[in-house]
């Protein structure tokens, strides 16, 4: 007989990122029980991106978390910057957005998730656990449908058994890839150097941009007492930047960004410096019966506008109201999945795209440039000079295709 022991739930979710958390505190709140396993003891990991858009402002503004969230130390983003061969350039506006705060929040996102899980943990039916590690989906064996998920703590396993079994495990998802579910990669030509560069408080430079330089681009986050940077460089071309040496690194990214020369003495180490690659994948089929892969999962997007947070949680609401009423109700069939793929599968599609033209139209000219262009491109001086073109990349990226509200209701429900 095995004796594994095993835990009992309408909703196991694996991943406690952006679209596992979220996931998990909808379903709960509507009254659905759910086990969010995350494989980490905490949210403090630092490859993650700061940047929560107006579309998330509005699901939170419907949850009625809104001001509460906006009491956590935070900037606010009205205009995206940048510098652009040395020109001062306005890329998108926020102001003019349908939202009910028409900017965007730039947060650390261990505070954005500590504050959901904080409220989501204040729920009878939800249970976050912490230093979980998803092995790996069970299925039924005479129909092969998912039937729940093994896992691994420092104390020992064991398994949960659910309705439905979520794989919110990000882009190195172990879920789908156990399932027998696959995805396809679509090129990035592109990785980031991801460090840091002490910041003087007193500085009255605040603000998170990003700026181009021939060979080169650099986006510089503000985090209070140090900038976040983020230095893209061609894919695979870090065993070269290497090479050359620290010295020369740090003066790649002087030149990039003068104000950062001070602060990047203190890159004295490689290890400071971390490589994330860049992956867009994205699966033909999200689901199978008694799984549902949402959010990197399903479609790992570039950094590319800073919108993977965001369709993360596009993804959470979808799903949320579109499987509530049949999970508590358990009636839950494979249409339901699908009709979560169907719902999602365009925005993710639409996103990516605009991601990989950017990426082979913007960024790779860009480190493959020597010199400076005679002029700037169209698409930049056209900005510089129509001031209302600039709510276009604020809408794509504020707010996204095919915005989601929350559909569900919180109702309360005994454990
Ligand atoms: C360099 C870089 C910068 C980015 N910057 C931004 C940005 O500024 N703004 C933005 O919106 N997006 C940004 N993104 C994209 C964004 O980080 C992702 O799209 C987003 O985090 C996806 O959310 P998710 O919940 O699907 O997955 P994730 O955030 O990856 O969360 C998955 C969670 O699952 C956990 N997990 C993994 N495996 C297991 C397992 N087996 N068992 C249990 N738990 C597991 C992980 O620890 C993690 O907590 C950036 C991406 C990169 C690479």
């Amino acid at each position: 007989m095995d004796a594994t022991p095993s835990l009992r739930t309408e909703c196991c979710i694996a991943g406690g990122g952006p679209a596992g958390l979220m996931l998990g505190f909808l379903l709960a709140r509507a009254g659905v029980d759910v086990i969010v396993l995350e494989k980490h003891l905490d949210f403090l990991r630092d490859f993650r991106g700061d940047t929560i858009h107006p579309s998330t402002l509005t699901v939170l503004d419907d949850l009625g978390l809104l001001e509460d969230f906006l009491k956590l130390p935070h900037d606010e983003v009205t205009e995206l910057v940048g510098d652009v061969y040395g020109e001062s350039v306005t890329i998108a506006d926020f102001t003019h957005l349908d939202a009910p705060r028409p900017f965007m929040v730039l947060v650390p996102q261990w505070d954005f998730l500590d504050f959901i899980a904080d409220r989501a943990r204040a729920l009878p039916n939800f249970s976050l656990r912490l230093g979980a590690k998803a092995l790996g989906v069970i299925e039924r064996p005479d129909d092969g449908a998912v039937i729940g998920v093994n896992v691994q703590t420092a104390e020992g396993g064991f398994a949960v058994h659910a309705d439905l079994v979520v794989a919110a495990d990000g882009r190195h998802t172990t879920l789908r890839g156990s399932a027998g579910l696959a995805s396809e990669d679509l090129a990035a030509p592109i990785d980031v150097l991801w460090f840091r560069v002490p910041r003087d408080r007193a500085d009255p430079r605040s603000q998170t941009g990003g700026s181009i330089r021939p060979g080169a681009l650099l986006v510089t986050l503000n985090r209070g007492d140090y900038w976040q940077c983020a230095y893209v460089i061609p894919k695979g071309s870090l065993a070269a930047l290497q090479a050359a040496g620290l010295d020369a690194f740090r003066d790649r990214v002087g030149a990039v960004a003068p104000f950062l020369v001070p602060g990047s003495s203190t890159l004295t180490d490689w290890d400071q410096i971390k490589l994330l690659s860049v992956q867009i994948s994205r699966m033909p089929r999200w689901w199978r019966d008694g799984l549902l892969c949402i959010g990197d999962a399903a479609h790992a997007m570039s950094p590319v506008g800073g919108v993977g947070i965001n369709l993360a949680i596009q993804d959470a609401v979808a799903a949320s109201n579109l499987l509530t009423e049949p999970l508590r109700e358990k009636r839950l069939t494979p249409e339901h999945l699908e009709a979560v793929q169907r719902r999602r599968d365009w925005p993710a599609r639409v996103t990516q795209r605009a991601q990989i033209a950017i990426q082979n139209e913007v960024l790779a000219p860009v480190l493959a440039g020597t010199a400076a262009p005679a002029e700037l491109p169209l698409p930049v001086r056209l900005l510089q000079r129509f001031a209302v073109l600039r709510r276009l990349p604020a809408r794509l990226v504020g707010i996204g295709v095919r915005p989601e509200r929350v559909e569900t209701r919180a109702v309360s429900r005994q454990p």
